[in-house]
């Protein structure tokens, strides 16, 4: 619907126009009056009638780009009923041509040229034409209006088409970055986030004078709130613990929501005390927030975080440390923070290990 509208505007400027090219060619070689009942529906009423016709139509677009080919059509036609009047004929192929090509690339641009060739060599031979390619002064002038305006009005709609994409494909952008329920970032965003994060730490492990650490949490028992009071309350409880993220963590640590009831942060460039600190504050705020606004109804959180070391081979070692931490908080009672240790991993079993 927006593509027929947008030729709707470009038609009527350019067949508005365009008809006075016709017209002074018709003056300089005088045609029968049918001809000219034509060009003034051509010119004035076929913008209305192809836009019509294209919105009744089951496809728009697909019949639009019909109504591009009939211009074709029709300009071949003209061609033809001005015995070649080299000037307008040129004007207008040029125009057509630019249109369907920027309409509908190089395949509209040859199913428009085939139309034209075949509709300006049967109006040849209906019209019994004469070649007569000399264009006059005032023939000359009246071709000007086209020339001038058709390219500005082609060239500024494309310009609001283009800045139009652009602004969508960044929406859409933000969009396939985000989770539709917490407006987090989603995990497969997130984790490209630590691959990136995890690929500058090992390629310049002094660059930063801080740290960088991967923070894991879990909310405990949430299965009970679905039983208990409905997945709208578990929704609303896993908004309330987004928010809960965004409001207690810096503005430079990136927040994901890793699966279900699962949240991943990225905490950059931070000192030890000051990562752990953070971590020890959420798992507490979680603990707090149980009434008031944000409430959590009963969830308590468990929580893993583990520094970034270079003796990780890739960045999945990273989540599964912190996995493993997240998991040993579980085993120890839930509803705490686990640093990340080595003597947390040697053990295989974790049942052990916790
Ligand atoms: P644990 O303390 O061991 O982590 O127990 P848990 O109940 O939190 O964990 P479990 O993995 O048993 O259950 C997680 C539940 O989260 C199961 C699933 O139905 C629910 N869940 C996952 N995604 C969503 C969601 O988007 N909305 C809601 N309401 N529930 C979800
Ligand atoms: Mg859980
Ligand atoms: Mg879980």
């Amino acid at each position: 619907m927006r593509f027929v509208k947008r030729i709707y505007l470009l038609r009527t400027i350019g067949l508005g126009v365009g008809f006075f090219c016709v017209a002074a060619a018709f003056v300089q070689q005088p045609v029968a009056w049918p001809l000219w009942a034509l060009l003034v529906f051509h010119g004035y009423l076929w913008p209305q009638v192809a836009r019509a016709w294209a919105l009744a139509s089951r496809i728009p677009y697909r019949a639009e780009r019909r109504n591009l080919v009939i211009d074709a059509a029709f300009g071949g036609f003209w061609i033809a009923a001005m015995q070649g009047n080299l000037v307008p004929s040129a004007v207008i192929l040029s125009m057509l041509s630019m249109d369907n090509i920027a309409a509908g690339g190089l395949r509209l641009f040859m199913r428009g040229l085939y139309a034209s060739i075949a509709a300006c060599a049967l109006g040849w031979w209906l019209l019994d034409a004469h070649w007569s390619p000399q264009s006059d002064l005032p023939t000359i002038l009246a071709c000007l209006p086209m020339m001038a305006l058709y390219p500005l009005a082609l060239g500024k709609s494309t310009y609001e088409m283009s800045k139009k994409l652009a602004e969508r494909s960044r929406q859409f952008e933000v969009v396939s970055q985000m989770d539709g329920l917490t407006h987090l970032f989603n995990r497969r965003y997130w984790e490209s986030l630590l691959i990136e994060e995890f690929s500058q730490r090992r390629k310049a492990p002094g660059a930063q004078q801080k740290e960088s650490f991967l923070l894991l949490l879990d909310l405990d028992h949430f299965k009970r709130i679905n039983d208990t009071h409905g997945h709208l309350v578990g929704d609303e409880v896993l908004r309330n613990f987004a928010q809960l993220l965004r409001i207690h963590l810096r503005k430079e640590d990136l927040i994901g929501r890793y699966g279900g009831e699962e949240f991943v942060v990225i905490l950059r460039n931070i000192a030890h005390a000051d990562a752990l600190h953070l971590s020890q504050r959420l798992v507490e705020r979680a603990r707090a927030s149980q009434d008031g606004v944000n409430k959590l109804y009963g969830c308590t959180v468990s929580a893993g975080l583990v520094p970034f070391t270079s003796d990780m081979e890739a960045h999945f070692v990273w989540l599964q440390r912190a996995d493993h931490a997240m998991y040993c908080a579980k085993a120890n009672g839930r509803d705490r923070l686990v640093v990340w240790e080595a003597t947390l991993v040697r053990n295989a079993e974790p049942a052990t290990v916790c």
